[in-house]
């Protein structure tokens, strides 16, 4: 059972927004039998060494454009005579397996970095990347985050900040075109939803959405109240997303089977209304989230989406953050 799990969190990459300290404990249990959580709070270092080891699965659209699965988030490239365009980093120990995967899809030069948000697993490899030249260009919370020792809460944990080179500089508050490679970029901010910086990456011409971390594929998501996220935020996001898309389009999500559609992404929409409702109704009665919790609000959904590391437990609390 460990060891499937263990395999699990391998196949899928290793990445901090899918980790709740209660599974970080149980998966560093199984790396390293015998230690506590606290022995192991060098989690991220646990999560660097996976990022080692995971190979990058390259699944191509249309438009030149494909997505490199492996470290961290989901990342796109857009490639053409322009250079590339690449929507998040992942983690910076990929580096090799990332360098392999760009060199596949063409010679051209990283000319365009784009951070969807500030977490870990989606603009650590900017300390490679930078190297490269790229400008960089993110939401202006992505930046000061970044620039800035972050504690997530649910974590515990000190995240420091990038290195001045690394960190993005072409801002923007609301929304940015960009026109690389035959199609227009449109870069859109969330406003509040997983985190305070989430922005979508919408290649136009191509008829495709990164979703950064507002789309979960398949899976519970990650709600980081520490930098401005909410599940009232997450819901918006789904219906933002809902609203830019057919089912014509083909949506990249931040987490889960990275080649996704607008099914899924009202399935996910449906589910974390569903359960807002549930946990809302019980936390209205005056339970604690202990009792919220063994009630199961989740139930229903459990099959489907609680398997991978966010778990039906750690999911109700997040929602009972926000209610
Ligand atoms: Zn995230």
């Amino acid at each position: 059972m460990a060891l499937q799990r263990r395999h699990r969190l391998s196949r899928r990459g290793f990445c901090l927004c899918c980790l709740s300290a209660p599974v970080a404990a149980a998966a560093g249990g199984v790396l390293m039998p015998g230690k506590s959580f606290a022995e192991i709070l060098g989690i991220v270092e646990l999560i660097k060494y996976e990022a080692t080891r995971t190979p990058i699965a390259i699944h191509r659209l249309r438009g030149n454009v494909a997505v490199l699965e492996g470290s961290g988030g989901n990342v796109a490239v857009l490639t053409g005579p322009d250079g590339k365009l690449v929507v998040d980093a992942g983690i910076a120990v990929s580096r090799p397996q990332m360098e392999t995967a760009l060199s596949a899809l063409g010679p051209e030069p990283v000319t365009h970095l784009v951070n969807t948000h500030w977490h870990f697993d989606h603009a650590d490899g900017n300390e490679w990347l930078h190297e490269l030249g790229p400008e960089i260009i993110a939401h202006e919370n992505t930046r000061k985050h970044l620039a800035a020792t972050q504690r997530v809460a649910d974590w515990y944990y000190d995240f420091r900040p990038l290195s001045e080179a690394a960190l993005p500089t072409v801002l923007f508050a609301d929304k940015k075109t960009l026109k690389l490679n035959g199609t227009l970029i449109d870069l859109s901010y969330y406003g509040n939803a997983h985190t305070d910086s989430d922005i979508s990456v919408s290649f136009s011409e191509f008829d495709i959405l990164h979703t950064g971390d507002t789309f979960w594929n398949g899976i519970y998501p990650f709600i980081d109240y520490s930098t401005g996220g909410s599940i009232d935020g997450s819901i918006r996001a789904a219906d933002a997303n809902l609203a830019v898309t057919t089912d014509h389009t083909i949506i990249i999500p931040g987490h889960g089977q990275p080649v996704s559609n607008r099914t899924q992404l009202r399935d996910f929409r449906d589910m974390l209304v569903a359960i807002r409702g549930n946990v809302a109704a019980l936390k209205k009665q005056g339970q604690s989230l202990e009792a919220i919790t063994a009630a199961k609000p989740t139930a229903a959904f459990d099959d489907k989406w609680g398997r991978f590391v966010i778990d039906p437990s750690l999911f109700t609390r997040l929602v009972y953050e926000g209610v």
